[in-house]
């Protein structure tokens, strides 16, 4: 893909190990540097682009809320409206908690048009040999030029779809892989782009913005006590996402989890059942085990990453209260994050 022609695109910075620097007086990293900061340490020509920078915040992303992403969308609804030239966007975060801000921005601010490009770092930028300064200038590349309309996380030269991205490596430069299908596009010499992509259309932006934040994320182990839900029910939780095990399986014999996640339905509780495995899909209608949720009134997550699903559903929940309709969105692919095909998850096996 041809890299040339003058571009404009926006920088926002929120934090994470790539902003930052060593404060002595705690005795470890913390976000602080400025975009300027970062900024100077790339090269001085890289073609006509002109930066619009956006400070929103300085934490580490362990520190991320939910109003944190709202906030980050706000940004970009406020930019788009006031700058329609702006080619792409650039969102400097933590690396922990990145898909799920990523997920976030993907859910709320639709039909940009244009790349929404997350990135941030393994290696403070302040550190002579970082990964930080590769993953901005390869970010800045695709806000720029990409032929890409849609959120993505760009690190060690992937470009990943955000609610497909998943952090896999805590340490390792490749932080991140995407779980089915497969990456968005590569950076090499040139930007490598692949037919799965969304493509840079003219913008219609639609942003919704409102989120039910009172969703459980829910991993079952060997052994767990059922009364687990219910008690999570009684905290006034409205969804819970279960990554049940292997294909979305419960047990359903010695703490069996059917009736209490059909107690939960009946308070009005969505029950979302995903996978624990990092890669596949919830396939409920394969074992007795899965079917138990199912035959309940579970809904089944498919190939959606329990990160996705368990922002989906905040998202959802924040427009309607009403299952029937949360089981339609949930259901309906809305930025890529779903296939509800028996193919689905193939990557991975
Ligand atoms: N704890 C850091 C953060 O998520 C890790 C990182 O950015 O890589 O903000």
């Amino acid at each position: 893909m041809a890299e040339g022609g003058s571009r404009r695109i926006c920088i926002m910075t929120t934090g994470g190990t790539i902003s930052s620097v060593y404060d002595s007086e705690i005795g470890a990293y913390r976000p602080g540097m400025s975009i300027e900061g970062l900024l100077s340490g790339l090269p001085k020509d890289m073609g006509e682009i002109e930066v619009v920078t956006r400070d929103l915040f300085q934490l580490d992303s362990a520190n991320a809320q939910p109003h944190h992403w709202i906030e980050i969308a706000d940004a970009i609804k406020t930019i788009t409206k006031e700058d329609s030239d702006i080619h792409g966007f650039v969102v400097l975060h933590g690396t922990d908690t990145m898909v799920y801000s990523a997920a976030a921005v993907s859910f709320m601010a639709q039909g940009l048009g244009r790349p929404v490009a997350f990135t941030g770092s393994q290696i403070p930028a302040s550190v002579p040999w970082s990964d930080g300064p590769r993953n901005l200038r390869d970010a800045i590349r695709v806000a720029a030029w990409a032929d890409l309309g849609e959120t993505c996380i760009v690190f060690n030269g992937e470009i990943h779809r955000a609610t497909r991205a998943r952090k896999l490596r805590e340490r390792a430069h490749d932080a991140f892989d995407s779980v089915d299908p497969t990456p968005l596009g590569l950076l090499g010499r040139d930007i490598v782009l692949y037919e799965n992509r969304m493509r840079r259309t003219s913008p219609k932006p639609k942003f919704k913005m409102h989120l039910d934040e009172e969703v459980f994320l829910l991993k079952v182990f060997p052994g767990m006590k059922p009364s687990v839900i219910t008690k999570i029910v009684d905290l006034g939780y409205h969804g819970i996402v279960i990554e049940g095990f292997g294909s979305g399986n419960i047990p359903t014999r010695e703490n069996a989890l059917g009736g209490v996640i059909k107690e939960a339905l009946e308070r009005g509780c969505t029950v979302l059942m995903s996978t624990q495995c990092p890669f596949g899909q919830a396939d409920l209608s394969l074992y007795e085990v899965g079917k138990a949720a199912l035959k309940v009134g579970a809904l089944s997550a498919y190939d959606m990453t329990s990160e996705a699903a368990f922002v989906k559903l905040m998202w959802s929940l924040g427009q309607t209260d009403d299952l029937s309709e949360i089981a339609e969105i949930i259901h309906t692919n809305i930025v890529g994050e779903i296939t509800m095909s028996p193919g689905a998850g193939m990557r991975g096996t």
